[in-house]
């Protein structure tokens, strides 16, 4: 298994969103993105990549065949299948990748406000277990670099579910979404030892895609293929 998190260096592309973008809707040319993609190909050890067109879903698709430059409209990718890599982008909102070292099964999920609040992780994990028999104690998280508490700040509107994780500093409340996620996934049995999350908030560290710092942005990547 290799699984990776891309950030905004080492890419070619000249467009407004500079170096390692990978998404095509976002300004850039699409031949400097199809080069990135080329880049991402040879770090992932295959040319069987998988997009995801992610629309704040829970809905999540499992991948039964290799098929090359495949997009699903979907936030969640599963497979049992050598040599496709799963790829979720993002810019702020959380990537997450799975693995089951056991029954050598994969997948990978765009977590955003809506995704955490439809428990998107855990319904990804159900799955595995549903359709693949995996033991969810088995299953290791791989939580990417995304907005942290430092940056997240949120309005009234938009904390319902949240409750346990804003952070009020003066006038303004703060969001705590990883925490959440973590939370969420631990209680349906997924081990503490097996969740690994980056410490890195996109918004401060600009080695990363940030919408919340950049507005308009380009994409980074998690990436895992068996
Ligand atoms: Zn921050």
């Amino acid at each position: 298994m290799n699984c990776f998190f891309t950030n905004r260096q080492n890419g070619v592309s000249q467009g407004p969103h500079k170096s390692l973008n990978l998404a095509l809707h976002v300004g850039d040319s699409s031949e400097d993105v199809a080069k990135n993609r080329e880049i991402l190909s040879k770090k992932a050890g295959t040319t069987n990549l998988v997009f995801m067109d992610q629309i704040h879903s829970d809905n999540i698709e499992t991948i039964t065949n290799k098929a090359t430059n495949r997009v699903l409209k979907t936030d969640g990718i599963i497979t049992n299948i050598k040599d496709i890599a799963l790829c979720v982008m993002v810019a702020d909102c959380i990537p997450i990748l799975f693995y089951d070292e056991t029954k050598k099964v994969i997948a990978a999920a765009h977590a955003g406000r809506d995704g955490v609040r439809q428990k998107i992780a855990n319904k990804l994990i159900q799955k595995m277990v549903k359709e693949f028999s995996c033991k969810v104690k088995d299953i290791k998280v791989y939580i990417g670099p995304s907005i942290k508490s430092c940056c997240y700040e949120v309005k009234n509107d938009v904390t319902d579910g949240f409750e346990k994780y804003l952070i009020f500093r003066g006038k303004k409340i703060y969001l705590d979404i990883v925490q959440k996620c973590i939370d969420d996934i631990k209680e349906i049995g997924v081990k503490e030892e097996n969740i690994e999350t980056s410490s890195v908030c996109t918004c401060c560290d600009k080695d990363y895609f940030s919408y919340r710092r950049d507005g308009k942005t380009g994409r980074f990547c998690g990436v895992i293929v068996l």
